[in-house]
Parts: C-alpha cells; sequence; structure tokens
C-alpha cells in the first residue's frame, strides 16, 4: 500500500527520509555487524549516537551551558509527577495554568505533593483560548509555574509566554517542541514525549536549567529524580536505546531543513492553508479563537455528527487518516507537526473544498 497523509495527534508521522535511513540501517548500524536495537548502551557505537543526539538537540534549540539535557523514560505523563517531587521541596507550593486535559493531568498529579494553585483557566469555553496571565497573578514564592505551551486536543497555543519573574517556568512542549523557536532561558524546565515532534514514543525530552538540580523531595524514587539522571549522562540505567536512535535522525533531518527558524516558517504557511480554508468555509469552521490557533493541532467541525462521520470516513477511504477529533472537542482534528509535509495539506483542503461542493 501507498504511504497515506497521516493526521494522528501521536505517536505521529514520522519524515519519509528518516525511516528509509533507518531501514537502510536496520540490520547492520555502520559496519557493527548489528542492529541498534541489539547494541549495548556501554558501547562506542552507541555512545556515539546518544551523544550526537544530545549536541543537535542543543544546536537546534540553542540550548545554554547551564541547562542539562536529559533523555528518559516514561513519557510526559511521568513529568507531571516528577516535576512537583523535584521542585516542591522547596516551599510546597506551585502555581499552574489550566488550558487543557493535558494541564488538568498535570495539576491533579501536583497535587500529591504539594499544594497547587490554578492561576487561571479557560474552562468556561471548554479550552478554546489561553487565558490572560500577568506576573501578579503568580506567587513569588512559588517553586515553580506550570504551563502547556501547545495543548494538543483543543488546538491553542501560547503566543507569548507568561513572565514569572525569579519563579522558574515550567513547561510541557510535547506536542509543539522545534515546531517553532523558543528561548529556552525563558524557561527552567521544558518537557516533551517524543512521539508528536521528535520520534517514536519511549523516549522523553527534558531540558533543565542545572541550578533546579538536586531539590528532589527525600520520598522521590531514584528513577524519578532528575540529578541521578543528570549526573549520568541520561545512562543510570538503560536508556530507550532504539527511540534516542531515531530521535538522533529526526534531529539531523531537522538541521537539514534549515533548523527550527525554517521550520516554523514552514510550519506556518502550511497551517495557514488550512486556517485560511476554514476561514473562507460555509461548511467546515475552526473551533479556536483565531489569536490563540495552534501551528501543530487543528480542530475544525461540519454543522450535524452525520456530516463529522461521513467527511471521516471518506478522508479515510481517500488515504488521510487518524482526523477524528478528540471527543471533549468532536469533529475533527488535524495535527500536522513538522514531518507532514505540506502536500499533506494541500491534499486534505482540496478534499475538503469537494467535500463542501458534495454536501453544501
Ligand atoms: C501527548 C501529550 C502528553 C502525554 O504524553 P505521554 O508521553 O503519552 O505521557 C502530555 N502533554 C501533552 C501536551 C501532550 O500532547
Amino acid at each position: 500500500m501507498a504511504r497515506v497523509f497521516n493526521f494522528s495527534a501521536g505517536p505521529a508521522m514520522m519524515p519519509e527520509e528518516v525511516l528509509k535511513i533507518a531501514a537502510g540501517e536496520m540490520l547492520d548500524y555502520q559496519n557493527t555487524g548489528t542492529s541498534v536495537m541489539e547494541m549495548s548502551h556501554r558501547s562506542n557505537a552507541f555512545i556515539a549516537i546518544a551523544n550526537d543526539a544530545e549536541k543537535l538537540l542543543r544546536e537546534l534549540m540553542d540550548i545554554p551551558q547551564n541547562y542539562k539535557v536529559l533523555f528518559l523514560q516514561g513519557g510526559a505523563s511521568t513529568q507531571f509527577a516528577m516535576v512537583p517531587l523535584n521542585l516542591m521541596g522547596e516551599n510546597g507550593k506551585a502555581d499552574y495554568v489550566n488550558t487543557g486535559m493535558w494541564s488538568k493531568k498535570a495539576i491533579s498529579e501536583a497535587k500529591k505533593y504539594g499544594a497547587v494553585k490554578v492561576v487561571a483557566t479557560s474552562d468556561d469555553k471548554n479550552f478554546n483560548y489561553i487565558p490572560k496571565v500577568t506576573k501578579d497573578m503568580f506567587d513569588p514564592q512559588a517553586a515553580y509555574v506550570h504551563i502547556t505551551t501547545n495543548n494538543t486536543i483543543f488546538g491553542t497555543r501560547f503566543r507569548e509566554l507568561p513572565d514569572t519573574g525569579n519563579v522558574p517556568l515550567v513547561a510541557d512542549m510535547s506536542s509543539n517542541i522545534l515546531s517553532e523557536v523558543y528561548d529556552v532561558s525563558r524557561f527552567g524546565i521544558i518537557y516533551a514525549g517524543a512521539q508528536k515532534n521528535i520520534g517514536p514514543a519511549g523516549v522523553t525530552v527534558v531540558i533543565i536549567r542545572e541550578d533546579l538540580l538536586g531539590r528532589e523531595l527525600p520520598v522521590t524514587p531514584t528513577m524519578l529524580g532528575y540529578k541521578v539522571h543528570a549526573e549520568n549522562e541520561s545512562m543510570y540505567n538503560t536508556p530507550p536505546c532504539y527511540s534516542l536512535y531515531m530521535a538522533k535522525l529526526v534531529f539531523e533531518w531537522l538541521k537539514g531543513k534549515g533548523g527550527v527558524k525554517a521550520i516554523q516558517k514552514i510550519n506556518e504557511d502550511k497551517a495557514a492553508v488550512l486556517y485560511n480554508f476554514l476561514d473562507n468555509s460555509r461548511l467546515f469552521k475552526g473551533t479556536v479563537e483565531t489569536r490563540f490557533r495552534s501551528l501543530m493541532n487543528i480542530p475544525f467541525v461540519l454543522p450535524a455528527e452525520e456530516l463529522n462521520s461521513a467527511f471521516i470516513k471518506q478522508a479515510t477511504s481517500a488515504g488521510f487518516i487518524n482526523l477524528k477529533g478528540h471527543r471533549s472537542v468532536g469533529g475533527m482534528r488535524a495535527s500536522i507537526y513538522n514531518a507532514m509535509p505540506v502536500e499533506g495539506v494541500n491534499k486534505l483542503v482540496e478534499f475538503m473544498k469537494e467535500f463542501e461542493k458534495r454536501n453544501g
């Protein structure tokens, strides 16, 4: 079967070039006579892969020297616990901004370890906007402020980072890391599960400012302390070797595309194709307030439930898969991460135009 355009929210499409390289190296990685999957994580060949992955990510995101890059396991969901376990110790309280389901999960996990204050929320409008947050809303004594930079389910993103003063800003960047330029020095911690914009599931990227290491609560399990992973170069135990190798290939691919600034431009143009169509369509409608629209996840609806299901069914047969929206929004959602080619969005919009003609 020909490859389809996969609009899944995650695990998501990977660059075809990367999959081809991995396929070519599957049985014999660079004359080692083994697959990367079979290598010791202490072997020179694998250590080179891990070092390259870190070096490339540092380069792509322009990560300052006083930040550690960790490649962990457990997904972003484990970070929901790791962040409070490692940072709450200081004064037992943290501020959160609630912008959707992933924020909510982060909040309920953090409540197990300390006092959580939700300083702002957009739940009054089913999270279709980003609430305004100003510096005076944050507790200057809070251990950290937590935000979700891009809301995968609701299709919103922060256009400006909140000013938190001296309080470290912690960001769940799972669904838009490497899609647009961020100034890493604005953050205390950035974390992201890999399966949206980095590579296969299994590896979680954590970028942490060094002064935040070593503050974990005494009950913190060894595996959930940042410091132990930092001191062991993410090799305290066996890392997710193959996922990390794939992430390295994606980083190389992205560098070849011109890096984050270049992909941001592509992403903006790519998202605009779909948003422009939605804004002018008589039938399809975007669900998010214009100024908070995500570049990565675009939810939209048709005026009747039968039309939504007919559209999803017909799109699937035409090779546009995984367009069904999350149940909390309904309708459709097109996730168009870095690896989605512009052609995929152009063709989807053509297909939507045809659908509109047939059903308008
Ligand atoms: C997908 C996602 C998660 C959950 O990631 P896991 O790696 O499955 O734990 C958390 N936050 C955001 C913003 C996501 O998009």
